[in-house]
């Protein structure tokens, strides 16, 4: 993590924010409004474990209540502390206005090694800290809904939703008070992939514009960039596995938490996620070189570089080693504040996190949407759908009886076009949609504003402009 002589989480997100805001005309004190976080709860909670009670210390944050509810992810992890969960309820309030998310800021965290239990023994924990949560309404689907973070999944948020619905028997929308459940308790298609396909449809969306592509110093498209990816987990894994299946790009680096594997001709991140999963870390896979220096790796030759684990990891100490010029932050923070000025000056693109991975808060608001509407979406047009595109084939084979050899439909056309949408095609197409919008926003504000050098101000620029907007028009 950060060096010692480095600001804190928290203060590096404020400095960012600091660097936007003076370049905004905002009435007096807003500045001041939107930056402090409104309030962060902090509870401690015994556990009969084992034969005695352990007690763990648990966070929720929340940022801003601009609009309500307010939204973020809850993480396991021993790390945990309130100066990060402020920072990251913080880059939720930016995130989710730069989305157009209709939700504050929150986040929330428990100090914990998960893999110090077994599943009974999480269960109980977990569930204990969302009681206490949940009767401070901090777990409520209209006032705060959480979501996975680092060591959390759908196992955890399903269990944080049953307690909601013990806890209030009669709300008939409990299912809304976390998103990233499992499909079987009021789910999404597509949640789990969700971060890292938002990862995949940013890059996406970045090399459709030759003016970034090139000030980033590359050339050309996604098809053979070398990429090295920091973290193998949800956000990380999908991320390189869509980046190398579908966009034609080499995995070239993974690095995990012990140590990491190199491979010029690029790595099978799926077989490298198996390995993982079996033997609990990228030790001793074959068909790749291993360092057990996983971070020095940060600073190998590369053409994009992922950072999906954790905040801090480039910092003042590695910047001006890190030779990748496009850096897309899939994790919350991993670049500090000093080193993205180091990195500015020597002409990287940073892709920023609040960007980056909003994909998650998307397809959650999706989800949020869906158990507030009680309905899966595409279930009321897709037969219909379906029915309008038959018409159409309809006519197209009578033209084709009637033309004879002289035309014919392309092969598989009729099968692709009769299918109608279904809930993950929704999804990933609601995703597309708001990556590639909320992309434009910002590219518009970095290309055609002469005081805007970087992706990142100008993401804050984007949001804080509807944070503002939205405490104006309450009167605030
Ligand atoms: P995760 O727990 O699924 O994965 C984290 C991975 O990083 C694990 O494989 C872990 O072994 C690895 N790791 C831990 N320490 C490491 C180290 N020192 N060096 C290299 N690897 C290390 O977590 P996640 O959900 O993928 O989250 C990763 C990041 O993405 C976090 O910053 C999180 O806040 C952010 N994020 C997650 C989501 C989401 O939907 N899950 C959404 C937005 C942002």
């Amino acid at each position: 993590m950060a060096p010692k002589n480095e600001p804190t989480f928290r203060q590096s997100v404020d400095m960012m924010f600091n660097r936007a805001v003076a370049l905004m005309d905002l009435p007096p004190g807003l500045e001041e409004k939107i930056r402090v976080c409104n309030a962060t709860y902090t509870v401690r909670f015994g556990v009969r474990l084992r034969g005695k009670i352990e007690t763990f210390t648990g966070y929720r944050s929340v940022h801003s209540e601009h609009m309500e509810p307010v939204k973020g992810g809850i993480r396991f992890a021993l790390s945990v502390n309130q100066d990060e969960v402020e920072a990251l309820a913080a880059l939720m309030t930016y995130k989710c206005a730069l989305v157009e998310a209709p939700f504050g800021g929150s986040k929330g965290g428990l100090c914990i090694n998960p893999r110090d239990y077994d599943e009974e023994e999480l269960e109980r924990i977990t569930r204990r800290f969302s009681y206490e949560l949940i009767k401070r309404d901090l777990i409520n689907p209209a006032q705060n809904v959480p979501a996975p973070d680092m060591g959390t999944g759908e196992r955890e948020m399903a269990w944080m939703a049953d307690q909601y619905k013990r806890m209030n028997t009669t709300d008939i929308n409990g299912a809304a008070c976390v998103t990233g459940k499992p499909i079987n308790a009021g789910g999404i298609q597509g949640r789990v992939e969700a971060t890292g396909r938002g990862v995949q449809f940013a890059l996406r969306e970045f090399f459709r514009h030759p003016e970034a592509v090139k000030a980033a110093g590359l050339e050309g498209k996604l098809d053979g960039k070398r990429v090295i990816v920091q973290g193998l987990g949800n956000v990380g894994f999908h991320a390189a596995m869509f980046l190398q299946k579908e966009d034609g790009c080499k995995i070239t680096g993974i690095i995990e938490h012990d140590g990491a594997l190199f491979a010029e001709n690029g790595l099978d991140v799926e077989a490298v996620r198996a390995w993982i999963v079996k033997h609990g870390g990228v030790s001793g896979y074959p068909d790749a070189r291993h360092t057990s220096e996983g971070a020095k790796v940060l600073e190998e030759d590369c053409d994009i570089l992922i950072p999906a684990a954790m905040e801090g990891v480039i910092n003042l100490e590695n910047a001006a080693r890190v030779k990748a010029p496009l850096i897309i932050e899939a994790a919350n923070g991993p670049v500090t504040a000093g080193a993205d000025e180091i990195l500015r000056e020597k002409g990287c693109v940073i892709i920023p996190d609040m960007y980056a991975n909003a994909g998650g808060v998307t397809v959650s608001y999706f989800e949020w949407v869906k158990n507030l509407s009680h309905i899966r979406f595409g279930r009321m047009q897709r037969r219909q759908e379906e029915a309008r595109h038959q018409l159409i084939i309809d006519e197209l084979e009578r033209l084709d009886r009637h033309l004879g050899d002289a035309w014919s439909m392309t092969p598989h056309f009729k099968e692709k076009y009769l299918r109608g949408a279904d809930e993950l095609e929704l999804v990933r197409s609601g995703l597309d949609d708001t990556m590639r919008i909320a992309y434009q926003s910002m590219h518009e504000v970095w290309q055609e504003r002469e005081n805007v050098t970087d992706l990142r101000t100008a993401a804050y620029l984007c949001s804080i402009q509807k944070v503002a907007a939205s405490y104006k028009a309450k009167g605030l």
